[in-house]
């Protein structure tokens, strides 16, 4: 009877002395794994737009369905996403649309912090995906 009491006593000091494993969230933060895939962003061109060129791919490959692409042909015989939307609420955040974007404009960041109120909020437009490119530095 006493052996067990003293090794749970022997246990919760071993706890009590070594170094926490929580961090007081959200004025702390950890470094998410290097593979962590996050919020979509755009990555932009070197005219500062999307460097999307409405291939279709990352639709194709989605296996949420939930991204939604309207493409259009420019003058210069250019494909432009007219509407290029993703609905994160329904995303599986495989990273499927990533990796198979032949022009890496698509991709995963690592901010998992997105909360709101409204459903409509959840669906990334393509001002909102280039706003949510990382800052560089
Ligand atoms: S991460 Fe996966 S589920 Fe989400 S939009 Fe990309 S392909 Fe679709
Ligand atoms: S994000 Fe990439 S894969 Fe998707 S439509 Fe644009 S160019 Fe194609």
């Amino acid at each position: 009877m006493i052996v067990p009491l003293l090794r749970g006593l022997r246990l919760t000091l071993k706890r009590f002395f070594s170094r926490p494993v929580t961090i007081q969230y959200p004025e702390q933060k950890r470094e998410v794994a290097p593979r962590w895939r996050g919020v979509h962003f755009f990555e932009r061109n070197e005219k500062g737009d999307t460097r999307c060129v409405a291939c279709g791919l990352c639709v194709a490959v989605c296996p949420s369905n939930c991204i939604h692409l309207v493409a259009v042909e420019l003058e210069s015989g250019e494909r432009y996403p007219e509407t290029y939307e993703i609905n994160v609420t329904r995303c599986i955040f495989c990273g499927f649309c990533a990796e198979a974007c032949p022009v890496n404009a698509i991709k995963l960041g690592k901010n998992y912090e997105f909360v709101d109120y409204r459903r409509e909020d959840f669906v990334l437009d393509k001002e909102r995906l280039l706003a949510n490119a990382p800052k560089e530095g």
